[in-house]
């Protein structure tokens, strides 16, 4: 087991597998940028009715642009999903309300303590997205305050931002048992609240945490290591993936390469890093 563990984090399939009981390594921030620059991977995405690549011109102060992908990325079709659709007037007290306190649209409601919805600026110009609540977050009911959370929280800060700037929140709101992945189904019953969220929210920049997260929502299987770092267009916010905290808090070498992402969202929002 711990071979493979350690074979899929040498093909950067880190993010896939949870450890969110994580034993090593406190975030620094700001991060260094020890890592060499990632190099520019073609992206080849399943159809799907969420991101997809855009021409986004890379942010003048950002890294260097990267060449277009080599083959042309699948069109999004509208209307593909009911929630493609913006609801007129929606709001994020809305949205909660349409969950309810006590939903029991799929299984995860059995083994939940409370319903983490989300939390942060409704008029946030980040989200950071990640993939369910783990146990503190569901003793709690807000996402990403166990040690991920704090890290999650120090990355923030790094940007010159607080926590109350931005907006958080997952792909589904309550704790898989033993914090196993979310299960398609489970995805599928959920998501559409996090897309309303997002819709509601209108946010600049998404960032999703991890494989779950992007891959919910650019509606691809590809690793996350293939796209991360890339921009895209989320339904006319600008969409980019970085690994999770829990995976930096057992790998702290991609540090480097969360703090290169994070550093092209700030060019973005037009943020300097936080001084020491
Ligand atoms: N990991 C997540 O993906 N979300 C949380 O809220 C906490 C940990």
């Amino acid at each position: 087991m711990e071979a493979w563990f350690r074979y899929s984090d040498e093909l950067g399939l880190g993010p896939y597998y949870r450890d969110r009981a994580a034993t090593q390594g406190v975030y620094s921030a700001p991060l260094v940028s020890a890592e060499p620059a990632s190099q520019p991977v073609p992206l080849a995405m399943a159809a799907g009715a969420g991101a997809r690549r855009s021409p986004l011109p890379a942010p003048s102060d950002g890294p260097a642009p990267k060449p277009a992908a080599a083959r042309p990325l699948p069109q999004v079709s509208p209307g593909a999903s009911l929630f493609d659709e913006r609801i007129e007037g929606d709001t994020l007290d809305l949205i909660r309300e349409a969950i309810g306190a006590n939903c029991t649209r799929c299984k995860l409601h059995k083994g939940r303590t409370k319903l983490v919805y989300g939390v942060g600026n409704p008029k946030a110009e980040l989200v950071f997205v990640g993939e369910g609540p783990g146990r503190d977050e569901d003793m709690q009911g807000e996402p990403f305050v166990g040690r991920a959370g704090k890290l999650l929280t120090q990355m923030i800060e790094a940007m010159g931002l607080r926590r109350e700037d931005v907006y958080i929140c997952n792909v589904v709101k309550c704790r898989p048992p033993e914090n196993r992945l979310p299960e398609k189904d489970e995805i599928a019953t959920c998501s559409p609240f996090l897309m309303r969220q997002l819709a509601a929210i209108g946010p600049k920049v998404i960032c999703a945490l991890g494989s779950c997260a992007s891959q919910t929502l650019l509606q691809t299987t590809e690793g996350i290591s293939r796209f991360r770092g890339e921009w895209f267009d989320f339904r006319g916010s600008k969409f980019i993936a970085t690994y999770h905290p829990a995976y930096l808090l057992r790998n702290p070498g991609a540090k480097g390469e969360v703090w290169k992402d994070l550093q092209k969202v700030m060019a973005v929002l037009g943020l300097k890093p936080k001084r020491k």
